[in-house]
């Protein structure tokens, strides 16, 4: 069984790498996609906890953003960690998304939602990256929203008036750069269309011309008549066709190997990488 899309609480999850990958072992997971939003930082705790019978696909969720300003999340995995353009893009995104809090609690605090930037820190894991998730914390802990769901729902997603968006690279720079570092680009969740506008069909011919190697067609936030779409859209153009299930632990509703991946898809995905990278205990 094969999950190769996780969150821990080295960004917006509530597990940490070390209960991740414990949940993994005790849920029959055999290859682990560990990819916590522009970060690298669960990595080392994961690698720790690894025992036999889990192989670990170390890995990052790029945001990124569209000339059209249309976000869109690239998983980048089995690059190499130590890579400095990678992580010189990782950690621009994530410096970025302290003054875009800033201004998102300004925003809500004019409009009578007050919330301040040290109550959004209160909500956050130590070491996090920073995102709308731990403001919707913060919002339920001062009794604003009674949910995370609700606080995206009311208060929080990209078409909301108190959305801001940080500093991300192009869809085809993430690619680029995680290619440079060794690694498998796989756009994620491409026709969610109910988190707000989604990338064209279009895109892809351009994403190929930067090295993408695979779709993530499986989604919880794909219609089946998004995924026959990416089906074909992957046939079509040669893409590998990835399923994960985005588990946040109790931040999302999202179970764990929920959407899998055919084990022959992986084996064509890892085979892409520039050398083997995959953990084991
Ligand atoms: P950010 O990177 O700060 O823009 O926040 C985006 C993150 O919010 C994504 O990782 C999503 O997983 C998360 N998110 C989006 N919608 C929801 C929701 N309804 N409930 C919980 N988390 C969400
Ligand atoms: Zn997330
Ligand atoms: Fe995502
Ligand atoms: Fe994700």
């Amino acid at each position: 069984m094969i999950d190769l899309h996780t969150h821990t609480t080295s960004s917006d999850g509530t597990d940490s790498p070390h209960a991740l990958v414990n949940k993994a072992l005790s849920s029959g997971i055999t290859v682990l996609g560990l990819t916590d939003h522009d970060s690298t930082s669960g990595w080392a705790e994961a690698i720790r906890a690894i025992r036999p019978g889990l192989t670990l696909a170390l890995g990052a969720e790029v945001s990124c953003l569209t000339e059209d300003a249309v976000a869109v999340h690239m998983l980048g995995l089995l690059f190499d960690g130590e890579n400095k353009k990678m992580q010189v893009m990782l950690e621009e995104s994530r410096d970025s998304r302290l003054p875009r809090m800033r201004r998102m609690t300004e925003l809500l605090s004019a409009d009578g939602i007050d919330i301040s930037l040290d109550e959004v820190f209160a909500a956050m894991p130590e070491g996090a990256t920073l995102g709308r998730p731990h403001l919707a914390d913060a919002l339920v802990a001062k009794g604003h929203v009674k949910s995370r769901d609700e606080a995206f729902a009311e208060l929080l997603n990209n078409s909301s008036k108190y959305y801001v968006t940080h500093i991300a690279p192009s869809p085809e720079d993430a690619i680029r750069v995680i290619r440079e570092a060794g690694g498998v680009a796989v756009i994620a969740h491409p026709f969610a269309t109910r988190r707000g506008q989604t990338l064209s069909a279009m895109s892809f011919p351009s994403l190929i011309a930067a090295g993408l190697n695979g779709i993530e067609v499986d989604h919880r936030d794909h219609s089946q008549e998004e995924r026959e779409q990416l089906r074909g859209i992957a046939r079509d153009l040669g893409l590998v066709i990835t399923g994960a299930s985005d588990y946040h632990g109790t931040g999302k509703l999202n179970l764990m190997g929920e959407n899998l991946t055919d084990p022959h898809q992986w084996e064509i995905l890892e085979s892409m990488a520039d050398s083997r990278r995959t953990v084991t205990s």
